[in-house]
């Protein structure tokens, strides 16, 4: 019922494009038709402060399912899914939503979404914010040649790490095998093979709640284990500038060719997964506690721990979100019990649960 709500709105809204007639507001009996604990509120809310949708020049979608755009394959629907097309679109997002959530998304390789979906808007950036400028080379104070990038929050890390592969440009190509957004990895400040993504970058250009543009410089910004901290919590990462040093193109492209190998022999790739599911605990692997728990293998419903590598869950087929968060409890509780360790998520659990 609420799917043909939304559905029927959207319809308006294109209808609206074409024709340019009123708004009809939806009535407070199709208002009342909630579901998933929604309330009367919040949709009359979003019906009657929407009409910015219409300008929109990307694509707004309702009840799109987030197991389309997550990595693990779970997820429910969104009320809203935006695709703004660019920084127009985005800033009439954050000044138009009023009270209504909002939340960003990128490759979605980090996230469990809740099998009843995410209430409010998903903002996706993989849309409009792919670019990437060509390198502005110069020669740094010690004299080496390096270039500047600016590249788009929505652009992949592997095509990233593989178009300064090309230029000759070393510094990212250890991360050319996380299957995550730039904007994703800052906000993460991911890792891979001693190299986080905090180490190249030089500015970092945010929209904030008002939609204002603000950029932040490297040292400006605390980049820690799986966490950046930003001066002040940013809504949306645009764009950023990230410092690479000049290399030999054929030997970038070897050590890419090389990562990937090795994690496809020690990662389950063939599986959706999320990654790494736990942070390391100071000085111990996450892995090698839950195997040495015993737990590889454990099994709720179609989830499960990785055979080939503990620390990550793999949905086996149609694994519920519950199933994942119930692996995850049950890992939790287990690795606390035997070596009184708390494991903590890196894999961000969001949505309405
Ligand atoms: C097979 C596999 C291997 C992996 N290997 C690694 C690894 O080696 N190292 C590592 O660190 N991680 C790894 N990961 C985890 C994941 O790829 C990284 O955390 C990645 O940086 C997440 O990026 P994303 O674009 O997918 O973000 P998402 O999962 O979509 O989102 C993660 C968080 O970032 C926020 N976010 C995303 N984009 C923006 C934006 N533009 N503005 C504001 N907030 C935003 C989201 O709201 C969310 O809070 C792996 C995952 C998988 C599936």
């Amino acid at each position: 019922m609420l799917q043909d709500t939304w559905k029927t709105r959207l319809f308006r809204f294109a209808h609206l494009q074409a024709y340019g007639q009123p708004t009809q507001h939806v009535t407070a009996s199709q208002s009342s038709r909630t579901i998933l604990g929604r309330t009367l509120y919040k949709r009359k809310t979003m019906t009657q402060s929407s009409h910015w949708l219409n300008q929109i020049k990307g694509e707004v979608r309702s009840s799109e399912l987030m197991s389309q755009h997550t990595s693990l394959r779970v997820g429910g629907p969104a009320d809203l899914y935006i695709l703004p097309q660019d920084l127009d679109d985005l800033k009439l997002i954050l000044r138009n939503h009023a009270d209504t959530p909002l939340f960003f998304l990128g490759e979605g390789s980090n996230l469990l979404i809740s099998d009843q979906g995410v209430r409010g808007i998903v903002v996706s950036l993989k849309r409009g914010f792919k670019n990437i400028a060509l390198p502005e080379f110069f020669t740094n104070k010690q004299g080496k040649e390096c270039a500047t990038l600016k590249v788009g929050a929505g652009v992949k890390m592997s095509y990233l790490a593989k178009f300064a592969a090309k230029y000759g440009l070393t510094g990212i190509e250890n991360l050319a095998g996380v299957p995550g957004s730039l904007g994703g990895a800052i906000i993460m400040n991911a890792g891979a093979e001693g190299t986080e993504v905090g180490d190249v970058i030089k500015n970092v250009t945010v929209l904030k709640e008002d939609g204002d543009l603000v950029t932040y410089d490297h040292n400006q910004l605390v980049f820690e284990y799986r966490n950046t901290t930003f001066p002040e919590k940013p809504c949306v990462i645009a764009h950023a500038e990230i410092e690479l040093k000049s290399g030999d193109s054929a030997e970038i492209q070897g050590r890419i060719d090389r990562y990937l190998k090795r994690r496809s022999q020690t990662q389950p790739l063939s599986l959706p997964n999320s990654g790494s599911v736990f942070k390391n605990p100071e000085g111990m692997k996450a892995g090698q506690l839950i195997e040495q728990a015993g737990l590889k293998g454990y099994t709720v419903g179609e989830a499960s721990v990785s055979i080939k590598h503990a620390n990550f869950i793999v949905n086996k087929g149609v694994a519920s979100a519950s199933d994942v968060r119930a692996v995850i409890e049950h890992v939790q509780k287990t690795v606390k019990e035997q070596f009184d360790v708390e494991l903590k998520t890196e894999v961000i659990i969001a949505g309405d649960w």
